[in-house]
């Protein structure tokens, strides 16, 4: 049983390696709380169905609505599990290409579980890192790599930089560089050798995150938080450059805020969240409908994305959900969504070649050689 379960991951792994390009969605769902086990909650998931990617979820107690994904997590599969899946896309970055992670989902779905993990139950944050550090190990007689890292929260449609030691005055905004990319000027990008000096990192944005806030689960459940990790490759053999970026993105909840009791401040706070939520919806639409123009500019999230999500790049998307009763509607919303996502057809993605830096190697490879030749 072993062995096949192993041929069906590895089957799997090919797949997301060859789909350049494609858009896959991963479904999670965690395992009931003990206070809706207390409470008396119900299980409406139906992992049975979990085979191939299917999931049933009972709508009423007998009638079954289904969903497909590209693979989909029961309450048993754990932070390796996940991982395993995810690392082809993530080595990808590695090879230039431009790559998005991002989890969806109701408050308390687990998004943050699934990206940050616990110290002890690392998510694939982390271990994005350490795979991408072990595999740049293992090319280095080919390939150098340059990489680092970018913390940011998107929190009423403005952008902090967690990595910020002073705070900045000025406000950071999004600009387009000469050859198309985008790029928060301004911003601290980390430059990380090995994985200890990226849990550091980390361990400073998390704090930084809920620093100014009086209610930390409050604060991270209307924000977005992005982990940036910047790839300049150089092949030694050559010549060929390579800079590319992949994010990884806890996004605020998904939930729908009661319109009654917000007012103020905290009504402006709602419409922004649901602003950039919507405008991911707008994005995923229009992706999907093929449509010449791809609205990106209408939220800070997006904006920061655009790089990164659809076009030529590779897009991951976990979607969590509850497995209780309690959060039925919540549930088939976002399942509703995430089929949407995963209805997105791409084209090939696209190297990000750097041809500044291909110019410069070929000119440095061509002088090594004259060197070695008058050395004959
Ligand atoms: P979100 O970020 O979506 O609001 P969290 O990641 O904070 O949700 O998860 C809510 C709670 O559920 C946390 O206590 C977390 O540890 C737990 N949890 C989430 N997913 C899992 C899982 N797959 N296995 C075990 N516990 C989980
Ligand atoms: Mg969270």
């Amino acid at each position: 049983k072993y062995s096949e379960e192993q041929a069906k991951r590895k089957k799997l792994f090919n797949e997301v390696q060859e789909a350049k390009g494609n858009i896959r969605v991963f479904c999670r769902c965690r395992p009931l709380s003990k206070v809706e086990l207390s409470t008396g909650c119900t299980t409406v998931v139906d992992f049975d169905a979990g085979k191939d990617g299917c999931l049933g979820i009972l709508t009423n107690g007998t009638t079954k609505k289904s969903f497909r994904f590209d693979r989909v997590y029961t309450p048993k599969d754990d932070q390796v599990d996940v991982f395993v899946d995810a690392s082809p896309m993530v080595i990808s970055v590695l090879d230039g290409y431009n790559v998005c992670i991002f989890a969806y989902g109701q408050t308390g779905t687990g998004k943050t579980f699934t990206m940050e993990g616990t110290e002890q139950n690392r998510g694939v944050n982390y271990r994005t890192l350490e795979q991408l550090f072990k595999t740049a190990n293992e090319r280095s007689d080919t390939f150098t790599y340059d990489i680092s890292v970018s913390v940011l929260e998107v929190y009423n449609e403005q952008i902090r930089d967690l990595l910020a030691t002073s705070p900045v005055s000025k406000k950071l905004e999004i600009k387009q560089a000469s050859e198309g990319s985008h790029h928060v000027p301004g911003i601290v990008e980390a430059k990380v050798e090995n994985i200890k000096e990226v849990w550091t990192v980390m361990q400073a944005g998390s704090n930084a995150r809920s620093i100014g806030s009086n209610n930390v689960n409050e604060h991270s459940s209307r924000s977005h938080c992005l982990l940036c990790i910047m790839v300049r490759a150089k092949n030694m053999m050559n010549g060929e450059c390579t800079k590319s970026k992949l994010w990884l993105v806890d996004l605020a909840g998904s939930e729908r805020l009661a319109k009654t009791d917000v007012q103020g401040e905290r009504l402006k706070e709602a419409q922004n969240i649901n602003r950039s939520l919507s405008a991911l919806g707008d994005v995923v639409s229009a992706l999907a409908n093929k449509s010449s123009h791809i609205p990106y500019r209408n939220s800070k999230l997006t904006h920061l994305l655009q790089d990164s999500l659809g076009g030529d790049s590779k897009t991951l998307m976990f979607v969590q959900i509850s497995p209780s009763d309690q959060d039925l509607g919540e549930t088939i919303s976002s399942l509703n969504f995430a089929t949407r996502v995963r209805g997105i057809e791409l084209g090939p993605a696209k190297k990000q070649v750097d041809t500044s830096e291909l110019q410069k190697t070929k000119l440095m490879l061509e002088k090594a050689r004259q060197e070695a030749r008058s050395k004959d």
